[in-house]
């Protein structure tokens, strides 16, 4: 949701204000949710061959470079892990891929079958899943994020510090306080882009 308003407050207002849910091509999500869910039942320790069986070619390549990646053979803790946390009125949350813990540290996975974040550290989902972990753990200095970049082979790893884990507070807590003021008559106009609200933009 924060990163449909980061691209578009117009496009969220549709959305999320307004209810209006627009089609969307599925064939770009399947891929990555075969993925996760394959990855979800391995790191649960069930038996999985009759899955990878099934994969197509581009979803194998995928599975075996999660498999290969250092994060992902860590101990897990917890997969597909829903976590919700309060700041002020508002409330955040968001569903982790896995929780994996070695030499005390605790690593939060990301399964990325696109494009990592630009700007990973700052990136709400890694604002907001660091932020929540250290609320749930009742701890902030050994928490880590690492989006798992499975199109280029490679690892994003953010080490959270406590100064990091209030800047982040800080940050979310000021887009909650905006979004909350949104309305129709506060939305950026004549912006000369497309999406698939375009035909309802006004
Ligand atoms: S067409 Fe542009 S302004 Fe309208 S909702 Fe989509 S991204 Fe936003």
């Amino acid at each position: 949701m924060l990163k449909t308003y980061q691209s578009c407050k117009k496009k969220y207002f549709l959305h999320y204000v307004r209810n209006i849910i627009m089609p969307q091509s599925a064939t770009i999500f399947e891929q990555g949710k075969n993925i996760h869910a394959l990855a979800g039942y391995y790191l649960d320790g069930i038996n999985v061959e009759k899955f990878e069986k099934a994969l197509n070619e581009k979803e194998k390549d995928i599975w075996i470079k999660l498999k290969n990646n250092e994060y992902f053979n860590f101990s897990p803790i917890k997969t597909e892990f829903t976590l919700n946390f309060r700041l002020d009125k508002f409330w955040f949350g968001g569903r982790l891929d896995a929780i994996m813990k070695k030499n005390e540290e605790y690593y939060i996975l990301d399964y990325k079958t696109g494009n990592p974040p630009d700007n990973a550290e700052y990136d709400y989902q890694t604002m907001i899943y660091i932020t929540a972990l250290s609320k749930y753990l009742k701890n902030n200095s050994n928490i880590n994020f690492v989006y798992i970049d499975l199109k280029h082979n490679k690892s994003i790893l953010i080490k959270a510090t406590p100064n990091l884990i209030q800047e982040y507070e800080s940050k979310l807590l000021n887009v909650a306080k905006e979004i909350n003021t949104l309305s129709e008559n506060n939305l950026p106009q004549n912006r000369n882009c497309i999406c698939e609200y375009a035909k309802i933009c006004f």
